[in-house]
C-alpha cells in the first residue's frame, strides 16, 4: 500500500483489504452466533456503508433480510438545528430483530438520529454494529452492540469513507496525513 493524493491532501496506508476483510468476518460471526435462529433485518446507512454491508452479508452464514436507509437534512432547516429526515425505509419492521451497520461511528450524532427515527417503529430490537468507532470522538451513551475496529479520532478514507467524494471505492482504508509541528521547548 502506497501514499495516496485526494484533491488537495494526502493520505498513508492505514488499514489493509486483509485486515478488514478478518474483522468483517469476526463480526459476522458474532452477530450470528448472538442472534440464534432470529432472521435479523441488516440495515446500512449510505453512503459509506455500502462496502461494508456487500461484505458482511456475504460472510453472515444465515438467513437475512437486507436493505438501505439514507439520512439526509432538510432543506432550509438551519445547520445548527441539525434535524434529519430518513430515505428509503419502506418495510414493516413491527416485531423484527434490526441491527443497523455503520461504516463509523465518530461523534454519535448520526446514531442519535437513528434511534430517533426508529423508536416509532415498533423493533423488537434494535441493535448497532460499526466497523470503525472514534472512542475519542464519541459524545453520547447508546450502547454500542459491535465494533469492529476502535480507531485514533483521524480523518480516514476508503472502504465506502469518502473525502469530498472521493475514496469511496479504494479496498483499503488510508489516514490523512497531518504536519508535524516542531515545538521549540527551550
Ligand atoms: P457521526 O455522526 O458519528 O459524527 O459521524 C458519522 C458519519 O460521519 C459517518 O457516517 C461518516 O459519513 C462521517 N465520518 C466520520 N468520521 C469520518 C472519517 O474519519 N472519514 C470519513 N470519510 N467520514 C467520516
Amino acid at each position: 500500500m502506497q501514499t495516496i493524493t485526494l484533491h488537495d491532501k494526502q493520505f498513508k496506508p492505514f488499514i489493509s483489504e486483509q485486515e478488514i476483510n478478518d474483522v468483517v468476518t469476526k463480526m459476522a460471526a458474532q452477530v450470528a452466533e448472538d442472534l440464534g435462529d432470529e432472521v435479523p433485518v441488516f440495515i446500512g446507512i449510505l453512503n459509506g456503508s455500502f462496502m461494508l454491508v456487500s461484505d458482511f452479508v456475504k460472510k453472515y452464514p444465515k438467513p437475512c433480510e437486507v436493505t438501505f436507509i439514507k439520512l439526509a437534512s432538510y432543506e432550509g432547516v438551519k445547520s445548527t438545528e441539525d434535524i434529519q429526515r430518513l430515505i428509503g425505509l419502506t418495510q414493516d419492521l413491527t416485531g423484527r430483530t434490526v441491527v443497523i451497520l455503520e461504516d463509523i461511528i465518530d461523534t454519535g450524532n448520526t446514531l442519535h438520529e437513528v434511534h430517533r427515527i426508529f423508536k416509532n417503529e415498533n423493533v423488537k430490537q434494535l441493535l448497532i454494529a460499526t466497523l470503525f468507532y472514534k472512542p475519542e470522538a464519541y459524545k453520547k451513551d447508546f450502547k454500542l452492540h459491535y465494533v469492529g475496529l476502535e480507531i485514533p479520532n483521524k480523518f480516514i478514507v476508503g472502504y465506502g469513507l469518502d473525502y469530498d467524494g472521493l475514496g469511496r471505492d479504494l479496498p483499503a482504508v488510508y489516514q490523512l496525513k497531518t504536519t508535524q509541528h516542531m515545538t521549540n521547548l527551550v
